[in-house]
């Protein structure tokens, strides 16, 4: 039986990285960058005014007092998209808009609220007082310097990078291609949802969950028809998803059961298991093998077990795929207000759910079957084995939303 975090790290040591494809910055939400971009241009592109006011060199201000005000002679108006043409003489100023770019010659521009215009005197503008140079100017590359990195290889493309992608004038990027995951359930006793349930069957759920929450990683799943408990089945449909897709997540059969199918029926496909058991609970029984230059995991079928394993287990490998440098599952931290005992020898992911001060409860019955304490929760606790968490204690939920 592996521990945790040698499984991780023979996991993520096998796959590799796929290529990458050029997408849209409209579509490229929740992408990985695969290559590290540079920005081809200064933000802002050119020294401008950060609000409606009047340019002017603020060297011609510095005499002005409400007692004794400067009047600077009006030399026109330039919009946002504007420019104007030549140097501006020193005793003059120029009406600017938010956005307008500043005239040469001058280096402040004071907000319009302060001046005083003269209604028969249009062009004669009153300053009652000095103005430092680059007030209310939002200079040529403070924000970016053309040749900065916007994005590392390996990022995540969130909405904030995405939109400092397009302020530099980029309309593609080259995003790392994601992994198509093919979803197979086993289990004779598994029926699909929304028909009627005969004598001894249940409801398949894990490839939904499964699914949606793989989708959320950058996974394309696909999801496949159920699979009976026989060598044959198995064996057929593990074919023709590994023909189709990038990884295989099973779930259900990898135990020791006299219909658990998934391990020969994997290795008589030619398949070669790297590792089974891992020392957490629920999931131990999860199953990691490479066929050809892709791989299977196989999942245990309890609903929980299959979450669990999926979250520590699968997600990695599918950041690894899009070659993600993230890998840290996401939390929330909170004060534990019950004891979480596990007498256990394996550490165990234990469901808990937050109250609005902070403070963390079990979300219920914690067996690997209960899905009303999985829907409850707003994550798992890692409890070590043989360990009881006290109340009180500062305590790391790793959640799958
Ligand atoms: P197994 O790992 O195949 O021994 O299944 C363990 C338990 O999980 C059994 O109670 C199964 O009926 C249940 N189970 C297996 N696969 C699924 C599934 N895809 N959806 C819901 N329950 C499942
Ligand atoms: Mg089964």
């Amino acid at each position: 039986m592996l521990e945790l975090t040698e499984a991780r790290n023979r996991i993520i040591a096998a796959i590799q990285p796929l290529g990458f494809e050029p997408v849209p910055l409209f579509v490229a939400h929740g992408r990985f960058a695969a290559e590290t971009v540079t920005s081809p241009i200064d933000l802002p592109v050119f020294d401008n005014s950060a609000m409606d006011g009047y340019a002017v060199d603020a060297g011609d201000l510095v005499p002005a007092s409400s007692e004794h005000p400067i009047c600077l002679q009006l030399e026109g108006k330039i919009a946002a998209g504007g420019i104007f043409p030549g140097d501006l003489p020193s005793g003059k100023c120029v009406r600017l808009f938010t956005g307008s770019r500043l005239p040469s010659g001058t280096n402040a521009v004071v907000m319009q609220e302060e001046v005083r215009i003269d209604p028969p005197h249009a062009n004669s503008v009153w300053f009652s007082a000095p103005v430092h140079p680059r007030e209310n100017v939002r200079l040529r590359g403070e924000d970016v310097k053309r040749g900065a990195v916007l994005v590392q290889k390996g990022m995540r493309l969130t909405v904030g990078r995405i939109n400092l992608l397009a302020a530099v004038g980029l309309t593609n990027l080259d995003v790392a291609r994601q992994p198509t995951v093919g979803l197979l359930a086993t289990g004779s006793e598994l029926r699909e949802g929304g028909q009627p349930l005969g004598p001894g069957e249940i409801y398949e759920s894990n490839r939904t969950g499964l699914s949606v929450f793989l989708a959320k990683l950058g996974g394309k799943p696909k999801i496949y028809p159920l699979i009976k408990d026989s060598l044959a089945d198995t064996r057929a449909a593990l074919e023709t998803a590994f023909r189709e897709c990038d990884i295989i997540v099973t779930s259900g059969g990898v135990s020791v059961g006299e219909f658990d199918f998934v391990k020969t029926a994997f290795q008589s496909i030619g398949g070669t298991l790297d590792f089974w058991k891992v020392a957490i609970r629920p999931g131990k029984p999860f199953v990691f093998g490479q066929w050809k230059e892709k791989f299977l995991f196989g999942l245990p079928g309890n609903p929980v077990s299959a979450m669990v394993t999926c979250l520590v287990l699968v997600r990695p490998a599918v950041l690894r795929y899009q070659g993600a440098s993230e890998a840290a599952i996401p939390d929330q931290w909170g004060i534990l207000a019950e004891a979480l005992s596990n007498c256990g020898e394996r550490r165990h992911f234990m469901r808990v759910k937050v109250n609005d001060e902070g403070k963390v409860f079990s979300a219920g019955i914690q067996a690997s079957h209960s899905l009303s304490s999985l829907a409850e929760a707003d994550g798992v606790v890692d409890v070590p084995a043989q360990t009881t968490l006290q109340p009180g204690m500062l305590v790391r939920l790793l959640t799958w939303d």
